[in-house]
């Protein structure tokens, strides 16, 4: 045996351990440019875990009727959002993606059918987050869509049929935002400015992550007045309950990066495992 096998043995062994999951806050895309604390905990995330095979990313902006998964081999970056400065339009993110496992997804779901989108790129909430994580994009990526006529149960329980790819050597992102209404973000005003409501939903979602209350979690507009506030609509919501949806008993939860953007964004990740 020389090295070659040794490397090949390990790389074949290493999938069979069971891989974090995570859930990052993705805010303003423009953080895809910036150097702050947040990025920074993004780009630690990258190498704090050995790379996975691939990266499922579950967002806020691929929301359909029924599920779809991206089968495309090389999935184009989408620029969905409109008014950013010419420089957010050149940015590619050029990772491969990742029809086998896709099919995977597609063969371990029972709960709904997932059908295949051969056209989807990579929106937004994958590519600001992933050009800090993995800036050389050298692990291939595909996504699951937030079928948005679904309750928050459904979501959850459709999560937990996920949990297997984790120990495929898949690494499974929820990406949105624990507090996110966009009428009330305030852009000219320091991260250190929050507002008392958004703290205050972030805190309790903390303390439930916490306690693993992930019923009440699931039935978040009753966490308190400050529910309406945060999640005025449940599109940056859901991806939480993917990432909860993947823990298993007794599993470790941290908190990479805690804080707020334009007053009331939590930029709060979690990683699970
Ligand atoms: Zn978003």
């Amino acid at each position: 045996m020389d090295l070659r096998d040794l490397k090949k043995i390990t790389e074949d062994f290493i999938p069979s351990e069971i891989y974090p999951a995570l859930f990052v806050g993705h805010g303003n895309p423009m953080n895809v440019l910036y150097d702050n604390a947040y990025t920074k905990s993004l780009s630690l995330l990258g190498s704090s875990f050995v790379k996975p095979k691939a990266i499922l990313v579950i967002s806020a902006h691929w929301l359909t009727r029924e599920t779809f998964v991206s089968t495309s081999l090389n999935p184009e970056t989408i620029y969905d959002f409109g008014g950013f400065p010419p420089e957010m339009y050149q940015i590619v993110y050029p990772a491969k993606g990742s029809p086998e496992f896709a099919k995977l997804v597609q063969n371990e779901v029972k709960k709904t059918i997932v059908v295949a989108d051969p056209e989807m790129g990579l929106d937004h909430g994958a590519w600001t987050i992933l050009k800090h994580i993995y800036p050389n994009a050298d692990v291939p990526v595909f996504e699951l869509s937030i079928d948005f006529y679904k309750s928050p149960r459904w979501h959850y329980e459709l999560a937990q049929e996920l949990k297997v790819l984790r120990k495929k050597g898949i690494l499974i992102i929820g990406s949105g935002n624990i507090t996110h209404n966009l009428r009330r973000a305030k852009f000219d005003v320091p991260d250190s400015q929050v507002d008392d409501w958004a703290i205050e939903f972030d805190e309790i979602v903390k303390a439930k992550i916490l306690s693993n209350d992930h019923e009440a979690l699931i039935d978040y507009m009753n966490l308190g007045k400050s529910a309406s506030l945060a999640v005025p609509t449940n599109d940056h919501y859901l991806p939480l309950l993917y990432t909860l949806g993947l823990q298993e008993k007794g599993e470790a939860i941290s908190f990479p990066y805690e804080g707020f953007q334009n007053a009331n964004v939590s930029m709060r990740c979690l990683k699970i495992g």
